[in-house]
């Protein structure tokens, strides 16, 4: 089957490397019938990484959507990071709910957790007291949380394994660690979540394969979750990229669908 939609994607309004114009120029470009843009929601406390404001970014996709009505169906969605939420979720066509921070009760210090290897030590040290377990059970904890919202999708659920090559943090085999994501993935699937199956760290070099695990991916499949496939691209060169890694890693989780965003909404296609 062929992926005709992709909404996980990012631009040079946040921390993107592509132009809006580049990014719907490649959608089109490929294929696609619907083309989501999804920066970072405005975070005051990380301006390079979101975006300007939202009134202004909002403007930016409703001029989009005119200017390419002809060629694809451009849609406005934010990645909506638990500790950033938006002001005006009505706003959006899609939310894509997700956690990238550590936040210190104390001085209430965020700290990227996906950032660089130095960062994810910052939190850990600073936040944890050097213990990266207990960085691991706050991150999923806020996973929940960030599902109890209800986004329509929930974005990368094991991204605190970004930093984790060679399980050099914290080991991601031990049984500690799998009962706490897979209690986790479990109270998310409560809450009805679509999961995303995002293969943006591949193309990056950071991981080999996409979030979740296949473990977990395996795990969802049993208790009956929906997956969507995405990218996270960005840069308009890598708009599908590991996207047949990442179908692939879908049916060998046993699954036999996957949702595709089309004309507004999810409709669940064969794969
Ligand atoms: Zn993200
Ligand atoms: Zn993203």
């Amino acid at each position: 089957m062929k992926i005709t939609s992709t909404l996980h994607n990012h631009c040079t309004m946040c921390d993107g490397n592509s132009t809006l114009d580049e990014m719907i120029k490649a959608a089109i470009s490929a294929g696609f019938s619907d083309f989501g843009m999804s920066c970072h929601g405005y975070a005051p406390f990380d301006p390079e990484y979101s975006m300007p404001g939202e009134e202004e970014y909002i403007a930016a996709l409703a001029d989009a959507k005119e200017k390419y009505a002809s060629d694809i169906r451009i849609w406005t969605g934010v990645e909506e990071d638990y500790f950033a939420p938006s002001k005006m979720p009505e706003k959006y066509d899609y939310i894509i709910g997700d956690v990238h921070y550590a936040k210190d009760a104390g001085t209430g210090e965020l700290i990227a957790i996906d950032g660089s290897p130095q960062n994810f030590c910052d939190a850990r040290d600073k936040i944890f007291g050097g213990d990266a377990m207990a960085l691991v059970k706050d991150y999923f904890a806020n996973m929940v949380s960030a599902a109890e919202k209800n986004p329509t999708v929930l974005g990368h659920f094991d991204l605190v394994v970004k930093n984790n090559k060679d399980n050099c943090f914290f080991d991601e085999e031990s049984d500690e660690y799998l009962d706490t994501a897979l209690e986790a993935l479990k109270a998310c699937n409560g809450c009805g979540v679509i999961f995303e199956v995002n293969t943006g760290a591949i193309v990056r070099k950071k991981r080999d394969l996409p979030y979740p695990s296949p473990y977990l991916l395996k795990e969802l499949r049993e208790m009956g979750g929906k997956v969507t496939l995405s990218a996270d691209c960005h840069d308009a060169v890598f708009l599908t990229g590991g996207f047949d890694l990442g179908l692939k890693v879908i049916r060998e989780a046993g699954f036999k669908s996957v949702l595709v965003w089309e004309n507004g909404k999810f409709i669940e296609k064969e794969i």
